[in-house]
């Protein structure tokens, strides 16, 4: 099934999917850090020393050695190859960037929010999570070891379309996300 050309994977109609809990989970999702391309990679570098003041001491010392993000350039067959990806630094299981507070622990998310930056710092794969978009295919991420994904613990959660509706218009826009409810309820129905 196709909405406004984009592909809908099953997950996105047949998974339920809890509202975040980060307190509980410890914002595991930053786990590994995320997909970061050139335009933000540049960006950031010249932002970090205002950054620094925000990020965990730990983070600060590894960024200061070895910078932000892996040297390994990260591939995929929808990726730009003109441009470099890599993932980002972790130090003690976490993304560099995420500090321990629930309002915003996204050091990236909380600075651009507070000096009102409009270039969203945050990596796309961030701000879409539960979400990807594998060329024109939208799927849900498969982490089982996420609370907030694993079925067993979320028999009784609503279905994902409906916990996560911004995420759904930026990628449907607000017609296309209406489709897709109407979709969800016959599928529901049957
Ligand atoms: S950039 Fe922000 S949201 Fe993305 S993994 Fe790092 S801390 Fe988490």
């Amino acid at each position: 099934m196709r909405i406004n050309g984009i592909i809908i994977g099953k997950g996105v109609l047949e998974k339920k999917f809890s509202p975040c809990n980060l307190r509980a989970c410890r914002h595991a999702c930053c786990r590994y850090g995320a997909v970061i391309g050139p335009a933000r990679i540049k960006k950031i570098n010249r932002l970090l020393p205002k950054l620094f003041p925000l990020m965990r001491p730990e983070a600060v010392t590894t960024v200061m050695k070895k910078g932000f993000h892996l040297a390994t350039v990260f591939t995929r067959s929808d990726m730009n190859p003109n441009h470099d990806h890599h993932y980002m630094r972790t130090v003690k299981g976490r993304c560099v960037f995420l500090n321990y507070d629930d309002d915003g622990g996204c050091v990236l998310q909380k600075y651009s929010a507070v000096n009102n930056i409009k270039f969203k710092l945050k990596p796309v794969g961030c701000w879409a999570f539960p979400f990807d978009l594998i060329g024109n295919r939208l799927v849900v991420y498969k982490w089982k070891n996420l609370p907030c994904l694993d079925d067993s613990r979320n028999k009784k959660a609503p279905p994902i379309y409906k916990t996560c509706k911004n995420e759904l218009i930026d990628f449907l826009g607000s017609d296309g996300y209406n489709e897709l409810i109407k979709i969800g309820n016959n599928v529901k129905r049957r």
